[in-house]
């Protein structure tokens, strides 16, 4: 019982693969599992890219961030980083370009650092955190993801210019 990646599948990164053998023996070798969750496991999370505008940065998620917001604070809107999704740090890998990252750490109260390309100055969001989860600039990201803006804060600070067209929840400050 041999499980086979055609040479079009590996071209392609496409679903074709051959099975020789009867398929009750499929479950019970442990070569062929392997195969098979790989080409699962590349179908459910296809990964997803992220760079700066001058391309000095790149990196990937392996799965999809697990929610979008946005900040209307004076200080998100002036690095440019208004829309953010939130990513696992797991799932962070990076492709080139990290020691092009700088890290912008304002001073109390304020605690959270800003990233952005040292090139080009793109907004990075907090991609250098330690955190477990953290936010990272939904502009960044080059791969089309399924999430949506699912709420606005600090719309205390919002310009009057900037009008909020969709129906998220807005709070003053931080969501309660
Ligand atoms: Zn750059």
């Amino acid at each position: 019982m041999r499980v086979r990646l055609t040479e079009s599948y590996v071209r392609s990164g496409r679903n074709k693969f051959e099975i020789s053998g009867p398929p009750s023996a499929l479950r019970h070798t442990p070569c062929s599992c392997i195969v098979l969750n790989k080409i699962r496991n590349e179908r459910v999370y296809k990964m997803i890219e992220g760079s700066c505008c001058c391309g000095a940065v790149k990196f990937q998620l392996a799965s999809e961030p697990s929610m979008m917001g946005t900040c209307h604070c004076s200080r998100c809107r002036k690095v440019g980083a208004s829309s953010i999704v939130f990513v696992k740090r797991e799932d962070l890998t990076w492709v080139k370009g990290k020691d092009q990252v700088g890290l912008y750490q304002p001073e109390a109260p304020y605690k959270y650092g800003r990233c952005f390309c040292k090139v080009c100055g793109t907004s990075l969001g907090e991609i250098l955190s330690q955190e477990d989860s953290f936010p990272i600039a939904a502009n960044a990201l080059d791969t089309e993801i399924g999430l949506r803006n699912q709420f606005h804060e600090f719309v205390s600070e919002k310009p009057a210019w900037y009008e909020i067209c969709d129906d998220a929840p807005q709070s003053e400050g931080h969501p309660s």
